[in-house]
């Protein structure tokens, strides 16, 4: 079980713990506490009540370590890459080999991990205390098989136990209609949509609805997703976001997304005709009131080395600390202080693209960590060769440096002809769910009081 006796929970997430360990007492199945992706919280020991970005700030002047033990506990998802084990999955997060040592001798106790599968996505809880080097693992959690979850965790004096889990959960689609109130976000809440939830449909949306100024009041919407309940009817997780419609502005122009996954692909959202709402990747991967453009992409003459010299990509001037977010869904493939880059991000987001994002000051991410577009990644820093603090960002095609500031050109991501084939069928599935499905809010009401504090 995990414990923070001694320590104060402050931030995004804690409160979700709180409520989900709650939770778990009335449940067989303890899933819950292995958390949510890229959800995160900071826990502050009480007796050094330093504020973080005090804390951060004292970390970039001196660029040492820092001395008042910042704890940063992390909920993240990776994923098993080919030729890798367990051990070196952990290796990369960072826990010493003692530790992970440990943790794979419990593992093996209930679990052959030669059967590991690449693509497997592993749900890992650590806490980084930034007087030490490795983090320490707090618990573990992945799907052995459709109906077996295997758990790891570590006791308060950090023993692992491992358990193999059967999972008694049934997965139940849920249909949601209303009207927006005050925003789309507080309207789904109120309905009982998880907030999880919530937040997928509006990035789903959010390339074809300017959330800013097209929603009115009154605008209909439809949210269809998943959770899964426990053999008495309660809800225990929501699952995913599998259809959203919205009509902004009411004007009868109803934006329709669904779920989809290709056979060789990741799962994401596509319009009626198959199309990928992800229209692009971000052009600047920052708050854009923060910063300003001071190197575009192209040759140039370097501002250390004095001749001309091909910029590979684009500079964003800002504070040191200013969040850096992903420019579109994608696997972390490199986060490491690498040369003139300093401390460096790079996104895979499909075969074809990949971003990069240098001179960090601090990464947030890594290397086999799935992000989503507009999550945090790190940082604004100086380090690496740099006459002062800012981004520099790179976009590849098919590995040769392309113009980020050209990506609103990028075509969109088309399905093949069997993934097409395939999608209509789903697609035609979920409206006929739907045509027959009552909407139901009121059974939702357990979900509502647990993930709306969130
Ligand atoms: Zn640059």
């Amino acid at each position: 079980m995990v414990s923070f006796s001694r320590t104060q929970l402050t931030g995004f997430g804690c409160l979700l713990l709180a409520t989900a360990l709650a939770v778990h007492d009335h449940l067989s199945n303890p899933r819950l506490l292995i958390g949510s992706s890229s959800d995160f919280m900071v826990a502050q020991k009480d007796t050094k009540d330093t504020p973080s970005d005090l804390t951060e700030l004292a970390e970039q002047i001196t660029n040492s370590v820092d001395a008042t033990a910042e704890i940063e506990e992390r909920d993240n998802i990776f994923q098993i890459s080919s030729g890798d084990t367990m051990m070196s999955m952990l290796a990369r997060i960072g826990v010493a080999r003692e530790e992970a040592t440990r943790a794979i001798e419990a593992m093996k106790r209930v679990y052959d991990l030669r059967e590991l599968k690449v693509g497997q996505d592993i749900n890992v809880r650590f806490r980084k205390d930034s007087s030490k080097k490795e983090v320490s693992l707090t618990s573990l959690s992945f799907k052995a098989s459709l109906e077996n979850e295997i758990i790891l965790e570590s006791s308060e004096d950090g023993v692992f136990s491992a358990k193999k889990y059967q999972v008694a959960l049934q997965k139940v689609q849920r249909c949601v209609e209303g009207t927006i109130d005050s925003s789309f976000y507080s309207a789904a809440l109120k309905r009982g949509v998880p907030a999880q939830v919530v937040r997928e449909a509006i990035n789903a949306l959010s390339f074809d609805v300017n959330w800013q100024h097209d929603p009115t009041r009154g605008d209909p919407f439809k949210i269809v997703y998943e959770v899964y309940q426990d053999t008495n009817g309660n809800v225990v997780r929501a699952d995913n976001l599998k259809y959203v419609a919205f009509d902004p502005g009411g004007k009868n122009n109803v934006r329709r997304v669904y779920r989809f996954q290709p056979v060789k692909g990741t799962p994401g959202y596509y319009d009626a005709n198959g199309v990928s709402v992800v229209k692009t990747l971000l052009q600047t991967p920052m708050d854009p009131s923060k910063m300003r453009v001071t190197s575009k992409f192209g040759r140039r003459i370097h501002p250390i080395l004095g001749y001309s010299k091909q910029h590979k990509g684009v500079d964003f001037a800002a504070a040191t600390g200013t969040p850096v977010r992903a420019a579109g869904d994608g696997i972390i493939v490199k986060a490491s202080y690498w040369g003139h880059y300093g401390n460096i991000v790079q996104i895979k987001h499909n075969s074809e693209y990949t971003t990069a994002y240098a001179h960090l000051s601090r990464m947030k991410v890594k290397v086999g960590q799935k992000v989503r577009q507009n999550q945090i990644i790190g940082n604004v820093g100086a380090t690496g060769r740099t006459t002062g603090a800012h981004l520099h960002y790179e976009v590849l095609r098919n590995g040769i440096h392309i113009n980020p500031q050209s990506l609103k050109l990028l075509p969109t991501v088309k399905l093949n002809p069997k993934d097409l084939a395939d999608f209509r069928r789903v697609k035609m599935q979920i409206e006929k769910e739907i045509a027959e499905m009552p909407s139901a809010p009121s059974q939702i009401a357990s979900v509502d009081t647990r993930i709306k504090t969130s």
